[in-house]
């Protein structure tokens, strides 16, 4: 039993119904989704690709992303989705750990070559159609025979080193993610479409397995990015639609839907569900956005070492404003999801009582396998058959949990995770810079932005647009630093180890540094 069977069930049940959209243009049934996948499945194993090796997918979202993903798991490979705005250094190094063999990429986010594969193929290539047309004189083969406990998706994500880690989510972990979805966020009907309004390499592509369980439609938007205009008006032609969308995206459109003066019952019409989670939500900003959307809001928490399962606050609890305790019920992250034990634990994994601030700790069936080739950090992650999240947080007498701070010094702009480390790393190989720490502000838009604060050799022409340039030659565009500040030295403490807090309370207080 594998996640290609789940395709394979629904082009035998119902071959006709309608699967996939790209913008409003029918893209495939169900049954043209198998035809293709299995096609492309059949054309890999004949390559000599066998179960188990991995295939990167480095594109913008598309809607063969679904077909590739199917097919890869039809011929029992791993696959590799990749965040699409990483640089080529970090994409590459990524093939090179998972010693991927095939990649399949779009022109606009990926060069020609990409070093380190033995075949590159642009989704949009006379290639690519040619791996997809469906068979028609050879037999349908069946989907390669796997273990629930064998790996699907190796997710990269970054690690505190300046590394990222694979995590790798079996069939059995991504399965239970699935039908914990009708659960705890949203039972789905035949009669339902996703679209995908964020990145398939991540959480929004996930929830293609539920969406896919039930039967439902998928929607890519045409533009393969973020617009809130074209989200509402592919709401209206195709919808009620649902989605995920980090803060960053919820707050796009509740904008959109205010600019516009749409009212909550056109939102309705657009959108059954927005699913937001991946960062914090400020309770002001969700209940603007319950005002003007409606009551269309369930909030997740969880991390890539437990898929989207982690938490929830439903629907009904983000509507039950006569509840006395509703106010810090908004500011949680909600209870654990249904497959989930979780815990607050002190440095010892010790429980600790009700209201008391600890790590978060993880238990079920949605939790990793490990990180690839990495015995020591998966022990480190996982103790006891509990995930150690980084997170940290307390719980209410009710099961609420509320997140305080992230452990790590972790920054989440927009929805994505940038580690200051990698950032800082870059930043100290340009010329003329001496120490450079960076660190997250609070910002309305992104919800946080990095800033970094450097040192440099007395005498050395280093400003902003040079340290920009720096880092748009080494590191993907949004990891950048949005602002730089030269100071004359850094904080330290007595084992010289720069204070981060302080300078985010230098940042958080007036300035007297200046901004390069
Ligand atoms: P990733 O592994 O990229 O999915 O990032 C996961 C991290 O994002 C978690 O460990 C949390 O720190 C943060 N996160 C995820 N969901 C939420 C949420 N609903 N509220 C606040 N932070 C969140």
């Amino acid at each position: 039993m594998s996640l290609a069977h789940l395709l394979l069930r629904h082009a035998q049940l119902t071959p006709e119904r309608i699967a996939i959209f790209n913008g409003v243009e029918l893209h495939a049934t169900y049954g043209q989704w198998a035809a293709r996948s299995a096609a492309l499945a059949q054309r890999l194993q004949a390559a000599g690709l066998v179960p188990g090796d991995r295939l990167v997918l480095f594109m913008r979202n598309h809607p063969r992303y679904l077909e590739i993903l199917w097919a890869a798991w039809w011929a029992g490979l791993v696959v590799v989705p990749v965040n699409a705005k990483l640089h080529v250094h970090e994409v590459e190094w990524i093939i090179g750990n998972a010693q991927a063999r095939w990649a399949f990429v779009t022109a606009d986010v990926a060069p020609e070559t990409l070093g380190g594969l033995e075949r590159q193929i642009d989704v949009e290539s006379p290639d690519a159609d040619a791996l997809l047309e469906p068979l028609t004189h050879t037999a349908v083969p069946a989907p390669a025979e796997r273990q629930p406990e064998d790996i699907a998706w190796l997710f990269y994500t970054s690690g505190t080193t300046g590394r990222p880690k694979g995590v790798m989510l079996t069939h059995r972990n991504l399965m239970t993610m699935g039908l914990t979805y009708f659960v705890d966020v949203d039972p789905v009907s035949p009669v339902d479409a996703i679209v995908y309004g964020a990145p398939m390499s991540h959480g929004a592509g996930i929830y293609a397995i539920p969406h896919l369980m039930a039967g439902a439609r998928h929607v890519v938007p045409a533009s393969g990015g973020v617009d809130p205009a074209e989200l509402f008006a592919l709401g209206r032609a195709l919808g009620p639609l649902s989605t995920f969308a980090a803060p960053t995206i919820v707050k796009r459109l509740v904008d959109h839907a205010e600019e516009v003066g749409l009212s909550p019952q056109d939102a309705a019409q657009s959108f059954k569900t927005i699913v937001y989670g991946g960062a914090p939500m400020y309770a002001a900003d969700i209940a603007r956005a319950l005002r003007v959307m409606g009551p269309r809001f369930v909030q997740i928490y969880g991390q890539g070492e437990t898929p989207m399962v982690g938490t929830a606050l439903s629907r009904e609890q983000l509507s039950d404003t006569g509840h006395p305790r509703y106010q810090e019920r908004m500011a949680s992250v909600g209870v654990a999801q249904t497959p989930v034990q979780l815990r607050v634990s002190d440095e010892h994994g010790v429980d600790l009582p009700v209201g008391e601030i600890g790590e978060v700790l993880i238990k079920g069936d949605s939790v990793m396998a490990g990180y690839w080739r990495n015995p020591d950090a998966t022990a480190a992650a996982i103790r006891d058959g509990w995930l150690f999240t980084g997170d940290v947080g307390c719980l209410d007498a009710d099961g609420y949990l509320t997140l305080k701070d992230r452990s790590k010094d972790l920054i989440i702009s927009g929805g994505s995770n940038i580690y200051p480390r990698e950032v800082e790393e870059v930043l100290l190989t340009a010329p003329g810079v001496v120490e450079a720490a960076v660190v997250g502000a609070s910002d309305s838009e992104w919800g946080e932005v990095v800033v970094a604060f450097v040192v440099a050799q007395p005498g050395a022409s280093v400003n902003a647009h040079s340290l920009d340039q720096h880092c748009l030659e080494h590191i993907a565009r949004f990891k950048r630093p949005k602002r730089y500040v030269l100071v004359d030295s850094l904080p330290k403490n007595n084992y010289g180890k720069v204070l981060k807090t302080e300078l985010r309370r230098r940042l958080s207080g007036p300035q007297n540094e200046s901004t390069a």
